[in-house]
């Protein structure tokens, strides 16, 4: 297939924090363009900042993306590994007369030598944004006008030199943004910015159009705290010789104070949500509407859908808020709302976290699965709930919740009564809800007794916790056998509340 027409986009963190929300974010909308597009998408990390890098980061990178089900189609790419490109191509610029050799030393000049500042934050999209333009007036580089002579000098004595970009003094650098529109910025505002430094490494700006170029991507999808670089980098297309691709810088998020995303407003990183118990597919949802909308007011968007509809042309440039409430509420409808089928991996991969799924029921007999997870989900908002408060339908290891033993096993009849009931149920020639019901009630008509008052305690003594699912539906699932045993079990714990 000719593939020479279909989009091509990337992902390119920076491996110098973790995969927070605002690079899923943006990893998010790359992935669904690509597959809304029939594209391909690329993953390149951008390593060469030796001094923020932090090589370890990038396996966790690699999770939290594959947590969130995006999957690249090519790399990942490491930029540490085409620094030759990056050199060649600065070389090229200088012979070509764009770009300069510059000697300053990195205190005499603002800016000489250093990479882009990062944006306050490093919760957002990591290399950050190049304020250069507004904070530092353009000061022309004394190296820019040297002369031929002194130049030589300057190389005979192996004074150590950077190459810097001339900016075209007069003029004006405009670029149509996908979603910002049309940008124009004076070029006397641009400072000649760094494109290799004196100790050979690439600064960002350079790397990113060098590859940008080279892995032919005609689609950049960033943050918008990356807009103020890009006139930067339209310079750099056209002085390598190139048409830049074209750009589209997605908002910025920002926490619920109307500040920009970070941990004062809780988690920031994808791993801790994982951690959490969030399902991938409700976190999908809900970061897919940061800063998107499919344009009517539908919100329960499954992936599949995303990926029909999701375009460009919906992307806001107002910020979006992170609302941690709204985030919960996708889980919940995500947990209640899935396929069985679909939600059965998730269940499966928490029990397995919680070293309850090897040898279990779960494991061995997919169809009681289902029929235990069904019974459980409607009380549930996080995936942990399988392995907590309910974790006494997977496995006999649970305890019995102190509360709920003091409110519900304070009766001295109790287990007398219950010692009954767990002979009644063993006795049942068939188990289902209603012979279950019927049992229990027949006792407690015998007892003189409340139904209620049998009804609480058996579901603590059988699965631990005063809130669980409607009991009967609950002795079903758990199977007869267990049933009388656990009631069995719990006696000794009954007599001394
Ligand atoms: N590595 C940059 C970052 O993490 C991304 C650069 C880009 O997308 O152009 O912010």
């Amino acid at each position: 297939m000719d593939r020479t027409n279909q989009p091509r986009v990337r992902f390119a963190p920076s491996p110098t924090g973790y995969l927070h929300v605002g690079g899923a974010r943006t990893a998010l909308f790359n992935w669904l363009y690509a597959r809304r597009e029939r594209g391909t998408m690329l993953l390149r990390i951008e390593d060469t900042d030796v001094e923020r890098n932090r090589p370890e980061l990038v396996d966790g990178i690699l999770a939290g993306l594959k947590w969130l089900g995006i999957e690249w189609d090519e790399g990942p790419y490491f930029q540490s590994q085409r620094l030759d490109m990056y050199r060649s191509e600065a070389k090229r610029l200088l012979v070509s007369g764009a770009a300069y050799a510059c000697y300053c030393k990195a205190s005499s000049y603002a800016g000489a030598d250093a990479a882009p500042a990062a944006d306050s934050e490093e919760e957002q999209e990591g290399e950050g944004d190049d304020e250069g333009p507004k904070t530092r007036k353009n000061v022309a580089c004394p190296c820019r006008e040297m002369s031929e002579a002194d130049r030589a000098a300057r190389e005979r004595e192996g004074v150590p030199a950077a190459i810097r970009f001339g900016i075209p003094r007069i003029g004006a650098t405009t670029f149509e943004d996908a979603v910002f529109g049309s940008r124009e910025v004076q070029n006397a505002e641009i400072e000649d910015f760094v494109l290799l430094r004196s100790n050979g490494l690439p600064t960002y700006q350079l790397s990113v159009v060098v590859d940008d170029l080279d892995m032919r991507i005609t689609h950049v999808i960033r943050g918008a705290d990356h807009l103020s670089n890009t006139p930067k980098q339209v310079l750099l297309y056209r002085a390598l010789g190139a048409e830049p691709p074209i750009f589209a810088h997605v908002p910025l998020i920002l926490g619920p104070d109307r500040t920009r995303l970070s941990k004062r407003h809780g988690a920031t990183s994808v791993s801790s949500y994982a951690d959490e118990g969030f399902l991938p597919e409700a976190f999908r949802n809900f970061l897919a509407l940061l800063g998107w909308s499919p344009g009517d007011d539908s919100e329960f968007l499954r992936t599949s859908e995303l990926m029909e509809r999701f375009s460009l042309a919906g992307v806001s440039r107002t910020n979006a808020i992170f609302d941690r409430p709204k985030l919960e509420w996708f889980n919940t409808q995500y947990l209640q709302k899935l396929p069985i089928e679909d939600l059965l991996p998730c269940v499966a991969d928490e029990l397995r976290r919680a070293n309850l799924w090897n040898g279990s029921q779960a494991a061995a007999d997919p169809g009681w699965f289902a029929r235990a997870v069904d019974l459980i989900r409607p009380r549930t908002r996080f995936l942990q709930d399988f392995t907590t408060w309910s974790r006494g339908f997977f496995t006999d290891d649970f305890d019995f919740e102190p509360e709920a033993r003091a409110k519900f096993w304070k009766d001295e009849r109790l287990p007398g009564m219950l010692g009954k009931l767990a002979d009644a149920l063993a006795a049942l020639p068939e188990w289902n809800h209603d012979a279950c019901d019927a049992a229990l009630r027949q006792l407690a008509s015998a007892e003189g007794v409340k139904a209620g008052l049998l009804i609480n305690a058996t579901r603590v003594a059988i699965l631990g916790r005063a809130v669980a699912p409607p009991l009967f539906e609950s002795m079903v699932i758990l199977g007869q056998d267990r049933v009388a045993s656990r009631i069995r079990r719990a006696l000794p714990a009954l007599s001394a509340p």
